[in-house]
């Protein structure tokens, strides 16, 4: 019999976020999956009751809370404190969390203090003759890895987007409230504010239907002998504001910007996909002016339609790697699809 304890943090506002609810939705089948099984929920942050209330009917028997202004931002020692007394006050077997980097930074180190073990990157959760099991990516996302663990507690955080969102009705939560004093040498660390880029900056977007994907090509001579960087800043903005697609790029792309040639000045290393990059998991892929070489496209494992732009009729896109390849000029491609998306976004 297990005492699963679901473990989140509160948004500035109170709420949970979308992965808090994606870990939700995991523990919530979990439990479902085991008969006898306990489920707890344990939340930290300023204001937690907006957050209790948004899945009072999620089935647990218990809300635990940790909250007040020292659990308000993300802090290892204030954080760790809090999941420690939660964890112990639940008398938790399981505990799973949102692979936030709030959970991610301090979980391994919470599992040290309760005595557990803790995994991080787990893709999915399943009971097999009736033993947790969970499964983890390993080497660059190309072996998927199912194990289980006779430790307890084992901490399972679960990644973003790899889960459905637990979904159900608000009601009132009746919330039990911990006391954690905090020692002075777990404030140390102060959060003086937020600097992020402003909405239309901001081009990676997880929960984007569509990723595109710049490659080299984009900054590369022309047929004309000439480079259009400017222009291919233009039609890659133009696409991204009217398609809400997440931008992706090729490492060469990114790289170029350290070698002193011209760059998109919209792009970062955060943007490259690929074995040294990011694997995102999106509907739909649709790459540019770029190769599809191995190392590129092995981020695209999990991208279910894969659509290419490139000159190169033999591109690595065509030996297998997209479902479709358009051998076309991006330049005159993505001026078309702009100028047809902008005629559908007037009517
Ligand atoms: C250990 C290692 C790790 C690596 N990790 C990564 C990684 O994580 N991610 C990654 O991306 N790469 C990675 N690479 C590099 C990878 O092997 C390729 O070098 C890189 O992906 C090539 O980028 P690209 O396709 O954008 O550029 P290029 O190879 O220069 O290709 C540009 C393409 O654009 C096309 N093109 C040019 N103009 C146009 C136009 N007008 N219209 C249409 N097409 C046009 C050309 O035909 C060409 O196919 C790694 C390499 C190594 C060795």
């Amino acid at each position: 019999m297990e005492t699963l304890l679901y473990l989140s943090a509160s948004e500035t506002d109170g709420s949970l976020g979308q992965p808090a609810l994606e870990a939700l939705g995991a523990a919530t089948s979990l439990a479902a999956a085991l008969p006898g099984t306990t489920l707890l929920v344990g939340l930290v942050g300023d204001q937690v009751q907006p957050a209790a209330n948004q899945i009072a009917s999620c089935g647990a028997k218990r809300f635990l809370a940790v909250a007040g202004a020292d659990f308000a931002a993300p802090r290892y020692a204030s954080d760790a404190a809090a999941a420690t007394a939660l964890i112990q006050a639940a008398g938790a077997t399981l505990v799973i969390a949102p692979g936030t980097s709030r959970w991610l930074r301090c979980l391994p180190g919470v599992a040290a203090r309760v005595g557990g073990r803790a995994d991080t990157h787990l893709t999915a959760l399943e009971t097999l003759n009736g033993q947790v099991h969970a499964h983890r990516w390993y080497y660059r996302q190309r072996m998927e890895g199912v194990f289980t663990r006779t430790q307890r507690p084992w901490l399972l955080v679960v990644d973003p987007g790899s889960q459905p969102a637990w979904v159900g009705l608000p009601g009132q939560a009746s919330l039990e409230p911990l006391a954690v004093t905090l020692p002075d040498n777990a404030r140390r660390t102060t959060v003086t504010g937020v600097r992020e880029p402003a909405a239309d900056a901001q081009t990676i977007r997880p929960d984007a239907q569509l990723l595109f994907v710049a490659g080299a090509g984009w900054t590369k001579k022309q047929a004309d002998g000439q480079t259009h960087v400017p222009e291919a800043e233009r039609l890659i903005r133009d696409f991204l504001r009217l398609s809400r697609a997440s931008l992706g790029s090729s490492k060469s792309l990114v790289d170029l910007g350290g070698e002193g040639q011209a760059v998109l000045s919209f792009l970062s290393h955060l943007n490259q996909i690929g074995q040294t990059g990011a694997t995102p998991r999106h509907p739909k892929g649709l790459a540019t002016c770029c190769h599809g070489e191995e190392p590129h496209t092995v981020g695209w494992r999990f991208v279910n339609e894969r659509r290419a732009i490139s000159l190169d009729p033999n591109c690595g896109w065509a030996r297998g790697k997209a479902d479709v390849l358009y051998v076309a000029d991006a330049f005159q491609v993505m001026n078309r699809v702009n100028a047809l998306l902008a005629s559908e976004a007037k009517v």
